[in-house]
């Protein structure tokens, strides 16, 4: 017998429908700053405690819900921003669907407090579920604001789904830095426990925030787009990175249409034939791009959280967005066109080819190397008949760039370069350890891309990391920021994918200081000199030195040796002298 068909209750209805909309803390984020947005708002501040698994609160200065509104704001399909169906078709608003509000309530425990900007006093109000309290009066600045606490207390399979803090707060990261693109006049502010993490004022254009979402390597990486004097159906606005520029995937592009931040693939795909002739395979430019067309020719109902949008007239979306981008690329000749004005970055050492010239390599290196040269002038002035300083050492030069030849007091060597910097950072790093200045700030920190497993390693570790002067933060969908590195190395590029992938290929369990140590060796290795680099004879020397005044200078962190001798004994014996 088939179990009988029965009507669901009002709760279970709620929970499921809630589902679609709320999936994690961010989906909070974005359904509470959207609201913000059609509010008016100037200022949209976002403020999360433990990833948002703890509270979220969205405060904006918008036009607020007028005191006998607000329980209606919690019922479902229940807005002011349509009239009747007919409406859904020209849809001007980000919201539309009147659930956003049912939707969280669904999901945690809601408090909205608001206030009329004419109003006098503002009101506030609660629901949880599909319980809605009654609003009382309250003190309160003009807008309104939302907190979130206990997300996903009643629906406990939904919170299992939650990663940790760090991550979600990285969802919540990105998602407000890209919406922010698209909406340069609205200052918008994040703070996570306790902490400013970013703030982006209000400006004109949506320059000033691209680097928010893009990194700083992407000043004077992308070109503003040309648009087309005649007034078109449809306008295309934004930045696109010049070719050479692209990234390994599509993460990178940011849609934006009539306002809202949406994944569009029929626009990747228009993006990428206009630039076509210009690009390698399995390489994507990145940017932003926002259409503004007339709101009835996008439907914006086909997805619960409206992130895909369908067009009334695809070709010409398609169209409007290939020849834009064309155009755009055919007019920046990256050779002799200066790069826009807001782009146009002040020359920065730290842009510099990253260890194409390893001048930067040793951060003592100018002391050592005038103790070289000293050294080097006091050998030359002894006489034949005088014995050699005990510390006399010549360096020749590097083999395959890889390994450093030279004589000391105890005869030939032969250096492993990378090998033997390790070995050097590995100390130096150990001994500043967990101290104020284990790590060198960046004033540019460079914005890199990991996946998935790498962050995960990377959450693992952060303590570690930190301890050696490494600090990452998320920054935005798998993209993070390096804040500081081991100090003495904030020159050259560090490779922290390199760390993590090293870290996790590693599977033997350790704990404590064994698995600190291995992490700082890991570090260590990915800070420093690799092989096939070319270094001036000053480093090869700096290097050496640096070595002798290790504890341990005969091997790497890792256990492989730093150096060959081959002594004037054996080189007798060889040529058969004895
Ligand atoms: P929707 O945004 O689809 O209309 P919501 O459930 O998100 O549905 O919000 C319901 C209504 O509550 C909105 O239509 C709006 O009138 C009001 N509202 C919600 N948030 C705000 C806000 N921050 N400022 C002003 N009004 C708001
Ligand atoms: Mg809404």
């Amino acid at each position: 017998m088939p179990a009988p068909i029965r009507q669901l209750d009002q709760a279970t209805i709620a929970q499921i429908a809630a589902g679609e909309v709320i999936e994690r803390p961010v989906s909070v984020v974005k359904e509470l700053v959207e609201n913000s947005l059609d509010a008016g708002a100037s200022l949209v501040s976002v403020e999360v405690v433990d990833g948002g698994r703890t509270s979220i609160a969205v405060t904006d200065n918008g036009s607020g819900i007028p005191r006998d509104e607000l329980a209606l704001a919690f019922a479902r399909h229940a807005t002011s921003k349509l009239l009747n169906a007919r409406d859904l078709f020209a849809v001007n608003t980000l919201g539309f669907r009147g659930e956003g509000l049912a939707s969280i309530a669904a999901a945690g425990v809601v408090e909205l407090t608001s206030r009329l900007p004419g109003a006098e006093m503002g009101a506030r109000i609660e629901a949880r579920g599909i319980t809605v309290g009654a609003p009382s009066s309250c003190a309160a600045p003009p807008g309104t604001k939302v907190v979130v606490r206990d997300l996903f207390a009643l629906t406990p399979v939904r919170r299992e789904f939650v990663k940790s803090p760090r991550a979600e707060f990285a969802r919540i990261s990105t998602f407000l830095s890209r919406i922010a693109l698209g909406w340069p006049e609205v200052a918008f502010a994040l703070r996570h426990d306790g902490k400013d993490v970013w703030t982006l004022p209000a400006v004109l254009d949506g320059v000033a925030r691209l680097e928010m979402v893009f990194g700083a390597q992407a000043r004077g990486a992308l070109e503003t787009l040309a648009d087309d004097d005649a007034p078109a159906r449809i306008v295309v606005s934004g930045y696109i990175s010049r070719p050479g520029h692209d990234r390994p995937n599509r993460d990178g592009q940011v849609f934006f249409v009539n306002g809202r931040l949406v994944r569009a693939p029929q626009l990747a795909a228009a993006w990428l034939a206009g630039s076509g002739s210009f690009a390698m395979t399995g390489r994507y430019p990145f940017g932003m791009l926002a259409l503004e067309l007339p709101p009835e020719d996008v439907d914006v109902n086909v997805h619960p959280t409206k992130i895909e949008v369908r067009f009334a007239r695809g070709n010409e979306a398609f169209d409007a967005v290939r020849t834009a981008v064309a155009r755009t690329l055919r007019l920046s000749d990256p050779v002799r066109s200066a790069p826009a004005v807001a782009f146009a970055p002040a020359v920065r050492a730290d842009d510099a080819e990253p260890a194409a010239h390893a001048s930067h390599l040793f951060a003592d290196s100018a002391a050592v190397e005038s103790a070289f040269k000293e050294r080097a002038a006091n050998e030359r002035a002894l006489s034949f008949e005088e014995a050699p300083a005990s510390n006399g050492v010549r360096v020749y030069g590097q083999i395959d760039q890889t390994f450093i030849v030279g004589d000391d007091a105890d005869g030939l060597f032969i250096m492993d370069q990378h090998a033997a910097h390790e070995r050097v950072a590995y100390e130096a790093i150990l001994a500043r350890q967990g101290g104020d200045e284990a790590g060198a700030p960046l004033l540019f920190p460079p914005v890199v891309e990991l996946t998935d497993d790498q962050a995960t390693v990377l959450y693992e570790n952060v303590d570690a990391l930190a301890q050696a002067g490494v600090v990452v933060e998320p920054f935005g969908e798998g993209a993070f920021r390096i804040c500081s590195v081991p100090a003495g190395y904030e020159k050259r590029r560090f490779d922290l994918a390199g760390v993590l992938d090293d870290l996790s290929a590693d599977d033997a369990a350790r704990e404590g200081t064994a698995h600190r140590n291995r992490v700082l060796a890991t570090i260590a290795c990915h800070s420093v000199v690799r092989a096939h680099e070319a270094l001036t004879l000053q480093e090869q020397a700096a290097l050496y030195e640096r070595l002798r005044r290790c504890d341990d200078p005969h091997t790497c962190p890792h256990g492989r040796p730093t150096m060959l001798r081959i002594d004037a004994a054996s080189l007798s014996k060889a040529f058969g002298r004895t």
